[in-house]
This record gives structure tokens, C-alpha cells and sequence, in this order.
């Protein structure tokens, strides 16, 4: 493996973007990659049909502006969630759901054309997929005189001037060796940063077609009374590809992929009908175990606790190793805009 000036871990959003950013300014980088796929917490799933599924990141709105400056850039379309016609809330098991349409006059949420992995495909293609290092998981990172020394789980060692590193600080701070200790400061408070969305399970319905809008349904689910907790029409763009998607109760991930599933079932078909179990295929992500994503927490976190924390801004190991990800962001920490609020933030100290 090349030894480089800078090295980047994680080839999620993140690291794509700083890169870029890097490379646009005259600086070689090289991305390290534990995964045999790119793109972290973006992950679209294609089915036989033709919908494009997202197990992971999927909406942004208006307030995002980096992500959608860097669409534009990119020149890559994005079109307004669907919710139109009649949504459903779950209140309790015992009572029917309420129905109720959401106004056009709320604030929207977007999708990316062609699904949320187009972005990351487009900056594979600008940062150079010879650039990218995957399976190539990071465990030990060591000062040596002026420079680190990254070690894979392979035995392979990497010399650097600088270290960025992308992933999600919680597990960065269980899962990577520091050589000498990082400062107590960062590991507490890394210890304490929670991970966005690490904990969720993430399905999808593929349908043939869109029978929910067909009777007049938005595809729209908010429940507390059943495993769906949450879910939108997930149709493509161009209308060709059709699918229900959203979060599962996270508890259930003690419960396999066939239980799940089936309750899913029962609670699609009780809201639109029969029609709802003639489906052509269930996906399913459950992130927990994801181990280059989650790592289980000694404590209890809440959602987004020390996102942003300011102390991420500090560079350790002499100037040597920065710590960036979207959990670090100044603004949006957590999400896509996050990632790339982080990314720029390094960029900028180069
Ligand atoms: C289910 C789900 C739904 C979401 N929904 C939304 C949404 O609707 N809107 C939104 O804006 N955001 C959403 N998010 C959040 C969004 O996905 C993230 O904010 C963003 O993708 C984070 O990018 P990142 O590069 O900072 O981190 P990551 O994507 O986590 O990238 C870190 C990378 O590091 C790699 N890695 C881990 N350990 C090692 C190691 N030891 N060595 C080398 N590489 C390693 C990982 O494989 C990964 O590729 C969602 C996330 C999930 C999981």
C-alpha cells in the first residue's frame, strides 16, 4: 500500500467530500475503507423491479444548503417527497388509525434522483476510485517522529503526515488503537457522542405499482402502536419503480428478519388491504449490526448527544490527526448536510 501526505478513513460522504475538497486544492489524498462497498450510511438498494431503496440517508430540506450547493455542483437532481392523499396515524393498538393529509404548504423533504448512492457515485468518480483503498480496516494509528503510522487489520502499515479520520467518533474511539493515548478529553466525550440513526432498522415494500396511491393513500405511516413506526411512499422519481419504506421499532432487532417481516405484513395489509401482501420483495437493514457503523454504548445516549461538540475542532497528536464525520459538524451534525458542513471545515484548515 502507497504511503501518502494525507490519509482519509472512511470512504462514507465524509471522507468522499473531503477529499474532493483536497484534491481541489493541489493536495494528494488517499481514502482507507473497511467495507467492501463506499458510501457508509448511503446505501440504495436496487430491486428486480426497478425501485431504488435507501437503507440509509435519504431526506434533506431547504435549511441543507451545503448538501444542495453540492448537488448542484454535481448536477444531480433531486424531486419533493410524495405525500400527497390520505396519511395514517397510530395512536394505540385498540382504536383505528387516525387519517389526515399533510398540506402542500408544509415544508418539504427531497430525494436525490436515482437515489441517494448517485452522490456518492459522483464523488467516487471526481476523488478517483484509484484513490480508494476498500477492505482496508484501520486498527491501530501511532506517532512515530513526525509523522503516523496507520496499521490495517491485515498487518499492512501506512505512513502519513496527516490523519483525518471519518468515522463516527463513538466508534473510533472503541474499535482504533492510539498510539500514544488520545487526551481523556476527546475519549470521554467521544464515548458520549451518539452515533445518528445507529440504533434504527431501515425496510422497504417493492410493489408492482402503487396501489396505496391508486385508493387515494399517500403512503404515509406514523405509528405507536405497531412495528412500522414511520414510512413514506419511496416511488422513483420518473414514476417507474415503486416502493413503501421506512423505520422499524428499533427493539426489534432481537426478533428475526422472517418475524419481522411478517408483522410488517399485518400492519400494511390491516391500513390498505389485501393488496398490500401481494408484494414482490421485503428489504431490510438492520444498522445495529452494522459493526463499522454502531458499537454499543456503555451509557444511555439520547439522539444527537454532543453532535457538534466544539472540542471535535481540536487536531491531536500534534497537529497530526483530525477528527471529522458528520456527528462532528458545527451545523446539522448527524445528517447529510453535517457530513458536508464537517468536510468543509477540514478542507478549509488546508
Ligand atoms: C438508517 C439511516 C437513515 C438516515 N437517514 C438520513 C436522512 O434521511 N437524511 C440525512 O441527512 N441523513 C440521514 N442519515 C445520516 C447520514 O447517513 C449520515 O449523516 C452520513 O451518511 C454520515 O456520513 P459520514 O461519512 O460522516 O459517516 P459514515 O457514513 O458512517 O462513514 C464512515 C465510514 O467509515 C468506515 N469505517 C468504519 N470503521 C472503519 C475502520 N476501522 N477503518 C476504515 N474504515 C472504517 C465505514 O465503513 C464508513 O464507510 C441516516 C443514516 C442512517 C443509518
Amino acid at each position: 500500500m502507497n504511503n501518502a501526505k494525507i490519509i482519509i478513513i472512511g470512504a462514507g460522504l465524509s471522507g468522499l467530500m473531503i477529499a474532493y475538497l483536497l484534491q481541489k486544492k493541489g493536495l494528494e489524498v488517499i481514502i482507507l475503507e473497511a467495507h467492501n462497498r463506499i458510501g457508509g450510511r448511503i446505501e440504495t438498494v436496487t430491486g428486480t423491479s426497478g425501485a431504488t431503496m435507501e437503507m440509509g440517508a435519504t431526506w434533506f430540506s431547504k435549511p441543507h444548503q451545503n448538501l444542495i450547493a453540492l448537488l448542484d455542483e454535481l448536477e444531480i437532481s433531486y424531486f419533493r417527497q410524495h405525500t400527497q392523499g390520505i396519511s395514517f396515524f397510530e395512536t394505540m393498538s385498540f382504536v383505528p388509525p387516525q387519517k389526515f393529509e399533510i398540506s402542500d404548504a408544509e415544508e418539504p423533504s427531497y430525494r436525490i434522483v436515482g437515489g441517494t448512492s448517485t452522490l456518492i457515485e459522483k464523488l467516487v468518480e471526481k476523488v478517483g476510485i484509484q484513490n480508494i483503498k476498500t477492505q482496508t480496516k484501520i486498527t491501530t494509528i501511532k506517532e512515530v517522529d513526525n509523522h503516523l503510522e496507520v496499521s490495517t487489520s491485515d498487518g499492512i502499515v501506512c505512513k502519513a503526515e496527516t490523519v483525518i479520520t471519518t468515522l463516527p467518533p463513538h466508534l473510533l474511539v472503541q474499535t482504533i488503537t492510539f498510539e500514544p493515548r488520545l487526551p481523556d478529553f476527546i475519549q470521554q466525550l467521544a464515548r458520549k457522542t451518539h452515533t445518528w440513526m445507529g440504533e434504527s432498522i431501515k425496510f422497504a415494500m417493492e410493489y408492482a405499482s402503487p396501489f396505496w396511491r391508486d385508493n387515494k393513500y399517500s403512503g404515509t405511516l406514523f405509528s405507536q402502536a405497531s412495528i412500522i413506526q414511520e414510512m413514506y411512499d419511496h416511488s422513483t422519481a420518473d414514476n417507474k419503480g415503486y416502493a413503501l419504506k421506512g423505520f422499524l421499532n428499533g427493539g426489534t432487532h432481537m426478533l428475526s428478519e422472517e418475524e419481522r417481516k411478517a408483522k410488517v405484513i399485518l400492519q400494511l395489509t390491516k391500513l390498505f388491504g389485501p393488496e398490500a401482501g401481494n408484494y414482490v420483495a421485503y428489504h431490510e437493514k438492520v444498522w445495529r449490526e452494522e459493526s463499522l457503523t454502531f458499537f454499543p454504548y456503555e451509557h444511555l445516549l439520547m439522539g444527537h448527544e454532543n453532535n457538534g461538540h466544539p472540542d471535535y475542532k481540536k487536531p491531536l497528536l500534534n497537529d497530526k490527526l483530525y477528527i471529522s464525520g458528520s456527528e462532528t459538524a458545527s451545523a446539522n451534525p448527524g445528517y447529510m448536510e453535517g457530513a458536508v458542513v464537517a468536510a468543509i471545515n477540514i478542507a478549509s484548515q488546508f
